[in-house]
């Protein structure tokens, strides 16, 4: 579960808030996409729930976890709930796709036999069987998105949240993205899904929550994409 209760975000004393009392509520196991023209506060939304950032007030509770009283100590700990995959996947170049998964599970120090045991299978879940050795400049986009979402799912995070995972596809690509996104959904995981692409956002029929200018204005059980301010949809 996911709650922000009137949450509100000011990167400097005295500046424009870039989140202004947003309240959100996120039920376990819901697909969430949000949308909003660029500098509405979608990252900072999400730099908050993974503890890149703290608000200047109100309170956040992700799984039980009350951010207000959250130790140093237990951020790694937070992090483990909360994967998370962006536009430009930031995968180790010199890593081959075996590796670039397994790093994740090394640095939360998995045994090498808890690994081969775990890989293979978050590999298969993403559909790149036979790409183990393949290094990131071998693969297409959409492979390299999915070596991208497989580390971040790897460790079994409640929350998945993919900042723009499509923003470097093509649709075919983007399609596939979006439809491994609501198999990793269907198998239990919260998705927030952050997106410029109307086609994805009417096609999918999903909640839509949409920030503008730092406030919640809108949040539809079924949504679809709004024009913004006659800025184009695909601004980023
Ligand atoms: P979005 O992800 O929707 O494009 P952001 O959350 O990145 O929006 O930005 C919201 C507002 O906060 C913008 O006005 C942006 O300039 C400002 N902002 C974002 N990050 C910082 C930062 N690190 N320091 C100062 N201002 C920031």
């Amino acid at each position: 579960m996911i709650l922000l209760d009137r949450v509100t975000k000011a990167y400097g004393k005295g500046s424009k808030p870039a989140l202004n009392r947003i309240s959100l509520h996120v039920e376990p196991k819901e697909f969430v996409i949000m949308v909003g023209t660029s500098g509405a506060g979608k990252s900072t939304l999400l730099k908050l729930l993974t503890c890149e950032e703290k608000p200047t007030s109100g309170k956040i509770v992700v799984g039980g976890i009350d951010y207000h009283t959250l130790k140093g100590r237990q951020i790694p700990l937070l992090r483990r709930k909360i994967g998370v995959v962006f536009q430009d996947f930031k995968l180790l170049p010199q890593r081959t796709v075996f590796e670039n998964i397994a790093f994740a599970l090394e640095i939360a120090g998995m045994t090498n036999r808890e690994i081969r045991n775990t890989v293979p299978k978050v590999i298969e879940l993403v559909g790149l069987k036979g790409k183990e050795k393949s290094y990131p400049r071998e693969l297409s986009g959409g492979e390299r998105q999915r070596v991208a979402i497989a580390r971040a799912v790897v460790r079994q995070p409640k929350i998945l949240i993919a900042d723009e995972p499509t923003g470097n596809l093509d649709p075919k690509h983007s399609w596939e993205i979006v439809r491994l996104l609501e198999k990793i959904n269907r198998y239990g995981t919260t998705v927030i899904l952050t997106t410029h692409n109307a086609e994805i956002v009417n096609k999918l029929k999903k909640r839509v929550v949409t920030i503008e200018n730092g406030k919640i204005t809108s949040d539809q059980a079924q949504g679809s994409y709004r024009q913004f301010g006659g800025l184009k949809e695909n601004a980023s």
